[in-house]
Order: C-alpha cells, then sequence, then structure tokens
C-alpha cells in the first residue's frame, strides 16, 4: 500500500514540472504544533537568488503572519499552486541556521516526535524568534554625571522613584560605573522613565559599554600539572581531535577531571576551533566560568535560563561568528551554531537537567552526541557517576571509557559508614551517634555537611486529635510545612495558604501543639542544629533560602568561609561544589531512593549519596561519610560504603536486565492529562485502539503497557494517565510511532486533554 502511495506522488510532482510556470516555491518551517511543513511562493518583487536554507522569512499562516524558517527551495510542489501563499519579506541576508544545524534539528523532529516548526523555533534566540536582525545588540549604558555626582538626593524632591535611581547609582558600589539595561533590571523596576528625567535634568548620562564580553586576562595562568591517569586521558582525547569518538570520563571526586578538560580545550584553541561546554543548570555559576577564562585565555560565552534575551542573543552570536571561543551553556545551548566547532564536552553527563522535562523533551546529551556525529569531532562525557545508559554504551564498545581513580594532591577517599537508625529514638532527624560525631568534628576545628533532600520545616502537618493532614486540594500530595513563611505551600502545583490556627475538620484549635508537623525538612533540622550547638553557626542552603538572584553564589562563598561551622542543605550542596574543610558528611536519610515508583530512583539515590559523600575530606585530612539508613542490609548501600560505583552499577544492570528495562529496553511514555478526571483515560484507550488499524506486526515489535494512572494522579488539578511503550529495538518504536501519532491525534475528543509523547522518558512521574 504504502509503494503505490509513494509513485503516486512522484507521478503528480513529474505532470507539476512539466507544465509549471516557473513560480519560485520554498518550504518553511512555522511555529505551529503540525507535523508538515508549508511550501510558499516567493513572489516577483523578492530577488530569489539569495534564498537559502535556514534563513528566517515572514509568512501568512491562517489570519496570522508567522516567522518560519526555510528548510528546502525545491521548484516542486504538490499542490495546486494557486492555494499557496506568498511569503511576506525574506528577515535574514545569510542563513540565521547553518546547515548542520538544520540536519540536527530534523533528526530531532523526527526522533523525539515532535512538529518541526517548534523544533526550529525552540532553537533559536527569543529575539530571532521575533524576527529581530541577527546584529548583536549594544544596549547604551547609564552611568552619574559629575553633577548627579553632587547633588543631593533630597533635591529631588517627591520624585520617589527618580531618588530611588539616585540613590542606586551613588551607592559606592555603582559610583561612575556604566549600567546595562540588564543590570538596571535586576536592581530596579521600571525605572526606564525616571532615567529619562534625571537625564533631562543632566544628572545620567549615557555611554557605550566598552565591550559586551569581558574578555580574558593576556597571560594565563598555567594549569596544575596533570599526574599519569589526568595526563593518559587527555593525551588519549586529544589524539582524537579531528574524528568522531565518545569519551566516558569517569573520575571519582576530586580527581581533577576539570583540568582534564581544560587540558584538552587548549589544544582545540590553539588549533583554532572552538569549543562547546554543557553543564548542569546548577553547575553554572560565576566561579566556574572564571576558572575557565583565567586558564584558558580565551573569550568565553555563556548562555544559561537566567539570562535576559538580550545577553542570550549577544552569547549566541558570539559563538556563531567565532568572536567567542568556547560556549559554556546549559541544555539548550546544544543548538548554537558554531563556526568552526572541534570538541563537545558534557559534564555531569548523569544529571537530570539535561533532560527537557517539558515541550520538545529532548536530552541534550543524547542531541550532542548526534551533533558530534555529525561534525566528526570527539566528545567527552564527564561524571564521577555515569548513568547506566553511558557506562552500558561503553559495555557495548560504542563509548570509550577513561577512568580517574586517583584524588587531587594527598586526599584519600572518605570513609563511609551506614548507620542502623532502626531502633533509635531520632530528634529531629539526627541519631545521637550522629550528633556526637558532629560534636566532634566541630571541636577539632572542621566543617560538617548535613545532607537531607527534603526542603521547608516537615513534609505534612497533622491534627492530633482527628488525624486530619496538610493535603493540597490540587495534587495526591501534601503541603510542606514552612515555618519561618509561615505558610503551607505544595512543592507540585506551587499552591499556598497560611498555617490553619484550628484543624480545618474537626476544628480544634491548634493553641497546645494539636496541630503538628510529622517528618523533617532542612528548616527544622537546621533549628534542632541551632539549639544543639548555640555557638556554632550553621548555613543552610536549599531552593527556598536561595530565591533571589545571586543569592546561591553568595552563599556558597559563605559556606567557604572559616567563620561556618555547619552546612546544611539539599542537593544544591551536593553538586560540584568544593568545600576544603568539610571532614564529615551526614546524610540524614538514605531511605527514599531504595524503594519508589521509579525504577530510576535507586541509581539516582547513588550518584548523590556518593557525590555528597565526594564532599568530604578533599584535601589534607581523611574525611568520614555517615549515612543513616533503616536498611542497613541493602546490597545497594553495601555497594556505596566501599566507593564501589561499579559494583553498584553491576547489581543495578542485573536488577533492569532481568525486568528488561533501560538500558536493555527503550521506552517511549504517552502522557495524558485534563481536569475531567474520565478524560485522559478515555483518550488514551481509544488511542491504544487506533493501533488496530496498523499493520499487525509492527505493532507487535512493541510492547504496550496501560493506560494506567500515573504514580501521582491528580497534580495542580489536573488527572494524569499514561501509556508505556517499551522495545528492545529503538527502530521498532520510532516505526510504531511514525504511523501511530497521525491517528491519535485525528481523534475525535483529544482538544479537551493535553497528551504529550516523551522518547526516552527520564521519570515515569
Ligand atoms: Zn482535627
Ligand atoms: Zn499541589
Amino acid at each position: 500500500m504504502q509503494d503505490s502511495l509513494f509513485s503516486s506522488e512522484h507521478q503528480q510532482d513529474n505532470n507539476l514540472k512539466g507544465n509549471q510556470t516557473n513560480p519560485f516555491i520554498i518550504q518553511v518551517a512555522v511555529p505551529k504544533p503540525l507535523r508538515q511543513i508549508f511550501d510558499y511562493i516567493v513572489p516577483a518583487p523578492i530577488n530569489n537568488s539569495t534564498i537559502q536554507m535556514g534563513m528566517r522569512v515572514l509568512v501568512p499562516f491562517g489570519r496570522q503572519q508567522l516567522i518560519g524558517v526555510v528548510l528546502s527551495t525545491h521548484q516542486e510542489t504538490n499542490f495546486a499552486l494557486h492555494k499557496l501563499k506568498n511569503i511576506v519579506e525574506v528577515i535574514d541576508h545569510t542563513p540565521c541556521i547553518p546547515d548542520d544545524i538544520i540536519e540536527l534539528l530534523t533528526w530531532m523532529s523526527r526522533y523525539y516526535q515532535h512538529p518541526i516548526g517548534e523544533v526550529y523555533s525552540h532553537a533559536l534566540p527569543a529575539l530571532l524568534r521575533q524576527g529581530k536582525p541577527t546584529e548583536l545588540v549594544v544596549e547604551n549604558a547609564w552611568q552619574l554625571t559629575v553633577q548627579g555626582l553632587r547633588v543631593e538626593t533630597e533635591s529631588l524632591g517627591r520624585a520617589v522613584k527618580q531618588r530611588l535611581i539616585l540613590d542606586y547609582l551613588k551607592s559606592a558600589m555603582a559610583q561612575r560605573i556604566p549600567h546595562t539595561p540588564s543590570q538596571l533590571n535586576q536592581a530596579l523596576d521600571n525605572w526606564r522613565d525616571s532615567m529619562k528625567r534625571l537625564e533631562e535634568k543632566g544628572l545620567v548620562e549615557q555611554v557605550q559599554p566598552s565591550s559586551i564580553f569581558t574578555s580574558a586576562p593576556a597571560i594565563a595562568e598555567p594549569l596544575h600539572p596533570l599526574n599519569s591517569e589526568q595526563q593518559h586521558a587527555a593525551d588519549t582525547i586529544r589524539a582524537s581531535l579531528g574524528k568522531h569518538q565518545t569519551f566516558v570520563l569517569e573520575g571519582i571526586t576530586g580527581s581533577g577531571k576539570t583540568e582534564v578538560y581544560m587540558q584538552v580545550i587548549l589544544e582545540v584553541i590553539q588549533r583554532g576551533q572552538q569549543v562547546l561546554v554543557l553543564v548542569p543548570e546548577i553547575g553554572l555559576t560565576p566561579q566556574l566560568v572564571e576558572r575557565f577564562k583565567r586558564h584558558l585565555n580565551a573569550t568565553i560565552a555563556v548562555l544559561h535560563s537566567s539570562m535576559n534575551d538580550t545577553e542570550r542573543l549577544n552569547n549566541w552570536l558570539a559563538i556563531k561568528s567565532a568572536d567567542a571561543s568556547v560556549l559554556i551553556g546549559t541544555r539548550s545551548a546544544i543548538f548554537t551554531p558554531f563556526k568552526n566547532l572541534g570538541l563537545v564536552l558534557i559534564d555531569e553527563e548523569h544529571d537530570l537537567s539535561l533532560k527537557q522535562q517539558d515541550g520538545l523533551r529532548y536530552s541534550a546529551r543524547d542531541v550532542a552526541i548526534m551533533r558530534a556525529r555529525n561534525a566528526e569531532i570527539p566528545i567527552i562525557l564527564g561524571s564521577a557517576t555515569p548513568s547506566l545508559e553511558t557506562l552500558y554504551n561503553v559495555e557495548q564498545n560504542r563509548f570509550t571509557k577513561l577512568e580517574l581513580n586517583k584524588r587531587a594532591g594527598d586526599a584519600i577517599l572518605p570513609d563511609i559508614h551506614l548507620l542502623d537508625v532502626r531502633s533509635q529514638k531520632l530528634e529531629n532527624g539526627l541519631s545521637a551517634q550522629l550528633t556526637q560525631r558532629i560534636r566532634e568534628h566541630l571541636e577539632r576545628g572542621n566543617q560538617v555537611l548535613l545532607f537531607l533532600n527534603r526542603r521547608g520545616f516537615a513534609p505534612v502537618l497533622m491534627c492530633y486529635e482527628c488525624g486530619w493532614l496538610s493535603h493540597c486540594s490540587r495534587c495526591d500530595a501534601f503541603f510542606t510545612l514552612h515555618q519561618k513563611a509561615q505558610r503551607l505551600r505544595c512543592h507540585h502545583c506551587g499552591n499556598e495558604q497560611p498555617i490553619p490556627t484550628q484543624c480545618p475538620d474537626c476544628k480544634t484549635n491548634g493553641l497546645h501543639n494539636e496541630l503538628s508537623p510529622v517528618g523533617m525538612g532542612t528548616e527544622r533540622v537546621e533549628e534542632s542544629l541551632a539549639e544543639l550547638f548555640p555557638d556554632k553557626t550553621i548555613l543552610r542552603i536549599d531552593r527556598d533560602s536561595t530565591r533571589k538572584k545571586g543569592e546561591l553564589e553568595s552563599k556558597l562563598e559563605q559556606a567557604k568561609d572559616a567563620k561556618t561551622d555547619i552546612l546544611l542543605g539539599t542537593q544544591m550542596l551536593a553538586k560540584g561544589h568544593h568545600f576544603p574543610r568539610v571532614t564529615l558528611v551526614g546524610i540524614l536519610s538514605a531511605d527514599q531512593g531504595l524503594y519508589s515508583a521509579d525504577f530510576r530512583a535507586s541509581e539516582r539515590m547513588g550518584q548523590l549519596i556518593l557525590q555528597v559523600a565526594g564532599r568530604a575530606g578533599r584535601e589534607k585530612q581523611r574525611g568520614e561519610v555517615i549515612i543513616q539508613t533503616c536498611h542497613p542490609e541493602d546490597p545497594l548501600l553495601e555497594d556505596l560504603q566501599h566507593h564501589s560505583y561499579p559494583d553498584f552499577c553491576k547489581d543495578l544492570f542485573t536488577e533492569r536486565e532481568q525486568a528488561a528495562l533501560p538500558p536493555f529496553s527503550y521506552h517511549v511514555l504517552i502522557r495524558a492529562e485534563a481536569i475531567d478526571e474520565m478524560a485522559p483515560m478515555e483518550l488514551l484507550q481509544a488511542a491504544r485502539q487506533t493501533t488496530n488499524n496498523i499493520e499487525a506486526s509492527i505493532v507487535e515489535a512493541v510492547e504496550i503497557y496501560g493506560p494506567f494512572p500515573a504514580p501521582m494522579t491528580r497534580r495542580a488539578g489536573r488527572y494524569r494517565y499514561q501509556m508505556l511503550c517499551q522495545s528492545t529495538n529503538r527502530n521498532s518504536l520510532q516505526k510504531l510511532l511514525h504511523y501511530w501519532l497521525p491517528l491519535i491525534e485525528s481523534l475525535p475528543n483529544r482538544k479537551k486533554v493535553k497528551w504529550s509523547v516523551d522518547v526516552d522518558p527520564q521519570e515515569m512521574y
């Protein structure tokens, strides 16, 4: 059947070629959730000889005008010419998206089963999506005039906003330093009109900032000499420059992976090529960028989510034009066009933040590997705890593993103890033994790090009279008690309310602890530590304590300070930061990950525990790690106790192989959600029915499970169901989806339901 379809299409093409009157036709991807591309005519006044693939064009679409991207300039169409519309204008003079990125995005659209136009719009910086020119946006900066420096703020009378701006510019930090609009936006709201008034009064002036990028110092600081393991890794990778190979750099914490990265990057830069460095969201700190700048003597561009649109465009352009030779960025930096890319590097390749969890659900790691393969350049996947998928690829000889097993300098690995807390009374999450060890380490003048992956005061509030629990009204989850903010907050939907003064059910007054917190969050542990160690300084680092811009960086600085005795926090503390004075790490509970509905939870728990453990004793002093658990006999925990990530993974591999779970098979998760309780289930059932219209051999190559309710069935007021497709063959999955998704899209009731396809899902929720 398919063959005949193709041949008739072919005939149609020939017919058209025969009698066409030579209009210039282009194929355009438009930013709409549609799987096809659209043909347009380039009308006569536009010089069609300049149109190339990858240029943006303004096109009519329904009653709208949209900015699309030219994907080809075939002179052919399957449609009657009178049905085609004319483009409005060509926006670019040169392609905004080069050929290699077009190739990558086309592959992504196919592999992730995502509408092509949306993939393209996802890959462009926001300003280019809006049709702005591909030019650096040089915004004038503002500074005080001499007169502005002298004038008293009071003289501005009741012009409150102007006084505020003047005060800000006069603050010791800011004097006579030009402030870019983006900097001002961070400090002040709606400042533009008042700034104009101040300019009219001659108190401030506009100046051109000298450069958008701070370039590197003239002389790079030399790298630390590499030890033999590091040198071997660097040499092996350097020898493969100019051809494609995937390296897994597995280095225990403190083994100096970054030194290896920089040694290789230096070589690439010296060859006149550029480097893309992808890091997890939380790993991209000003300190990391500083460190790269110091050693590489190169102009470095940066891309991450908290930059504004102008900053993002400028950095994107700097890489495209090769004005910058290194790009350090989070996930979406993978789409940046490079003039001459020579190496891709992913730090913490196992990190969940490399996978986008909504919209275009791609893995930046997997896309990066594809990009390096297309470009015939090497890629490095670095981690202390590589993902099972990556290790499986090593076993299959697809990737090459390089190991760093020695800690830099004289540092040795910490001792890890499992502390059985089954028969113990915990005081606010701390066993007597752990408290004693904390005391001993503090008495020696050392620093202690405590890890609890749960923020807030307590995960639930309970009425001891009637058993009422603080359920979120919109989710199958509890409200977390936030004592300091005096709020109940849902961590899943953002819903919040004041802490009730009486029980909503039995109306018992909560004055005498009838309403009490159950369980432990970082805020509560902080409170009890303050009572146990009144003369010690405690620093809590979690999402609540680092909400403001720059707060995480300043807290991490503070953490290294000799005055800070106890660090307490969630996984924000675990990742990549170096705290040289920490000798004791306490993990308050290891049990969250052991028995979870998600089969990846134990892998994540192990990675997290080893990462936290790696914070202990990184310099001269031997560290100690204490893990509180109710399951000390668990074989996975025993592996971790011996620092044996390979054994830990071996046990997980056995588990996964027996259950035929990834990496021994591949998954696609089809999710559906709606406010109406029945709708998602009905849609998925109907979707499953449609497989009857697909050739049986294609359907039978894939196991389809469900539909069944998602582990958290109700979230943010919506009911969620899912269907899991599993196969040992990626192509079988792709083939099924290719025929199946159009059938689901044409189901009558799908509009009421939000549904999505997740290829290689990383979370089952
Ligand atoms: Zn009650
Ligand atoms: Zn909620």
